[in-house]
């Protein structure tokens, strides 16, 4: 048997035909950028999100950059975010020559740990980042807290988070902005790049619209600095079309993780693995489905030879990377989170995987820790 990581390939097959139709009507009408297209996704993913407006963009990385642009960061400014994420949640806050400081994360949900949040902020603190990493809410309330009372704004990264919802309130609803990516591998993948920032805030909207288009209010007059980051029409058409299937998709991979919870118990693993932890309120999508074990790197390798993907989300915690060697952090500095760099290990979750696939993954885990016994 092989089971890949993920497979895009069969979710494409069973929807082509829908997906072909919007394709073909995109391309007749050479109309690539924005319009209509992008702006009926932007109303559907503002109303399913709890919003009053989203706006489409060229990436999840875009959809950060532009968040901390519309908030005026200045070289020497700081954002606090966490260590153990995609690099993109920090190297946006570095391309604008401020400075990241990070916050160490839960050892259970490997989200930004609220109580070690409020010692550090400083007079230059001018964002706080959360990420909800792998598909689950960060502890918001407590954040938001810490946030009204120092005045600083929040910018949610809720890449891997799109329809995670925490206490009756969508992911990317809580923040000043919110943060979506579209990269294929997320939960709703385009056909390429793309992104989305979602806020309750006109005023927000208003100037990030703008700077999406370089600024411009009306052609060559520009109000504001901006870019060029704009979602294509080709990809907001496929995006309607798969945003159908959403619901049903994110449900399919809850019932995948419930699978292997029963399985890994079935198989008494629960004292060899630690599985996922949802914290209460929390509906997690499973973007990521991450476990944990001390033995990582041997069980990688195994899996790896029984032709079942996986892969480390994430190796080097960011403040130990060498392109951030001059922000001064040593080893030893995020404890929660160098520790969880060596355990994490993320197996196949995607909708389309089928009971026996899911049986044969626990069952060579059982196999693995067998013989390592
Ligand atoms: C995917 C991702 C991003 C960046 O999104 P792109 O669309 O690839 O630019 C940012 N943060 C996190 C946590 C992500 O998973």
């Amino acid at each position: 048997m092989n089971v890949p990581l993920l497979d895009l390939k069969t979710q494409y097959t069973r929807i082509q035909p829908e997906l072909m139709k919007v394709v073909e009507e995109v391309c007749a009408q050479q109309n690539f950028i924005l319009g209509a297209h992008v702006e009926q996704l932007e109303q559907t993913l503002a109303q399913f999100m709890g919003v009053e407006h989203a706006i489409g963009v060229a990436s999840g990385s875009d959809a950060l950059l532009l968040s901390l642009m519309e908030l005026d960061i200045q070289p020497g400014d700081e954002v606090l975010t966490v260590p153990f994420t995609f690099f993109a949640s920090t190297g946006v806050i570095s391309r604008l020559h401020a400075r990241p400081v990070f916050v160490d994360v839960c050892a259970d949900t490997f989200t930004l740990d609220s109580l070690q949040l409020a010692d550090k902020i400083t007079p230059r603190t001018k964002a706080i980042l959360p990420v909800h990493l792998f598909g689950q809410c960060a502890d918001m309330e407590a954040i938001n807290e810490v946030a009204a009372t120092h005045g600083i704004p929040v910018i949610e990264d809720a890449c891997q988070a799109i329809g995670a919802v925490r206490n009756g309130i969508k992911a990317g609803a809580f923040g000043r902005t919110g943060c979506f990516s579209f990269f294929p591998s997320k939960n709703l993948g385009a056909f390429g790049d793309g992104g989305l920032i979602t806020t309750h805030d006109s005023q927000v909207a208003e100037r990030l619209r703008l700077m999406r288009v370089h600024g411009s209010r009306s052609e060559y007059h520009h109000h504001l600095i901006g870019m060029n980051s704009r979602l294509d029409a080709l990809q907001a058409a496929v995006l309607r079309v798969k945003f159908q299937y959403l619901d049903d998709w994110t449900t399919k991979r809850q019932a995948n993780a419930a699978t292997f919870r029963r399985l890994f118990q079935e198989y008494g693993l629960e004292e060899r693995v630690t599985l996922p932890v949802v914290e209460q309120g929390n509906t997690h999508v499973y973007n990521q489905f991450t476990i944990r074990t001390c033995k990582r790197d041997e069980l990688s390798g195994y899996l790896i030879e029984k032709n079942i993907g996986n892969r480390i989300y994430y190796p080097v915690p960011l403040h130990l990377q060498e392109c951030y060697k001059t922000l001064g952090y040593q080893k030893g500095d995020f404890p929660v989170t160098e520790h969880a760099a060596q355990e994490v290990l993320s197996l196949p979750i995607y909708p389309e995987l089928n009971p026996s696939q899911i049986i044969y993954v626990v069952e060579t885990i059982k196999q693995f820790f067998d013989s390592v016994k």
